[in-house]
């Protein structure tokens, strides 16, 4: 059975930078890239496929004209969206909504529930995850005052380190982190604050109204169940598993191989360090591709990492 390998698609953005050329090689526009779209059928950055049968067609076109490649699933559209972020400079302080509020909202849109595998970072990098305020009234009373140090949580990262963004949680991804982000096929972003910024000589819009109807308070962490496997030269852990996504590392020494059981409706595979092979087709870091319905097992070997993403 074939795999779909796919081309990503990338995004200039004020706070991107070089790494995606530099540590991925990805032959990217210029020197502020800061996303590849690396497994996505949003109309926004649609990938295509590299090889065999189906070169040269869009994952929406598959997914609208192919559907029993993906299980026959009954969602309109590709349910996720595998992303690399290269972030040279803070993004903006956003949160996003749920499923419930963007239906309402955003003419029946889906909400957005993320996840961050952090790749590499700096020494002391942070990110921002949740808030300080007690309830809405404050959250309200320091947003209009501009109390963003006392609002905002920081938390220092490290390479390796997962994070589970849930709506309504208060994010952003600060200088000097590269990460994997996994979510739902969504494009919906309330910007809260974006530090004074001035892009082509302007402010970028922010969504205040939005932000505060969306985020909970006070401020929870999500809950993240962190289960390993190790077997012979391999080590598989389990960063997630919720009703949007179940994400697993794979990490594979020492030229080891495992073989794994492919028997959702579909899996998407991102090699994040080192190569190998799948069933004899080679694989390198920055590679993404899908395994489809009854794909079955599979075999890798090698001296890499990769971060596997399926709906359960
Ligand atoms: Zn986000």
């Amino acid at each position: 059975m074939e795999i779909l390998f796919l081309e990503p698609v990338f995004k200039t953005m004020v706070w991107g930078g070089d790494r995606l050329r530099t540590e991925y090689g990805y032959d990217i526009p210029n020197d502020f890239t800061g996303e590849c779209w690396a497994i996505s059928a949003h109309p926004n950055g649609d990938c295509t496929i590299k090889n065999g049968t189906y070169k040269g067609k869009t994952l929406s076109w598959l997914w609208e004209n192919k559907r029993h490649l993906f299980g026959n699933r009954s969602e309109q559209t590709f349910p996720l969206l595998v992303k690399i972020i290269d972030a040279k400079q803070d993004l903006s302080i956003q949160v996003h909504p749920s499923d419930s509020y963007a239906y309402t909202h955003e003419n029946g849109a889906l909400g957005k529930t993320e996840c961050w595998y952090i790749l590499d970072c700096d020494v002391n990098a942070e990110i921002v995850i949740g808030h300080n305020a007690k309830d809405k009234e404050e959250l309200e009373y320091m947003i209009e005052n501009d109390k963003w140090d006392e609002l905002i949580r920081l938390r220092n990262i490290r390479k390796g380190d997962f994070f589970q963004i849930n709506p309504g949680t208060v994010h952003a991804i600060k200088e000097g982190t590269l990460l994997l982000e996994t979510q739902q096929n969504s494009d919906i972003t309330y910007r809260l604050y974006d530090y004074g910024r001035l892009v082509d000589g302007k402010p970028r819009q922010l969504h205040i109204k939005e932000s505060i109807d969306v985020i909970n308070c006070p401020h929870k962490d999500a809950i993240i169940d962190d289960k390993i496997i190790k077997r012979n030269n391999c080590e598989i852990r389990e960063l997630i598993k919720n009703k949007h996504y179940t994400l697993k590392k794979i990490s594979i020494y020492n030229d080891g191989e495992i073989t794994l059981n492919q028997d959702k409706d579909f899996m998407n595979i991102s090699v994040i360090e080192g190569n190998g092979e799948i069933d004899k087709a080679p694989i390198t870091k920055g590679d993404h591709f899908i395994l489809c319905t009854g794909y079955g097992k599979f075999k890798l070997k090698g001296n890499m990492e990769l971060i596997v993403s399926y709906i359960d």
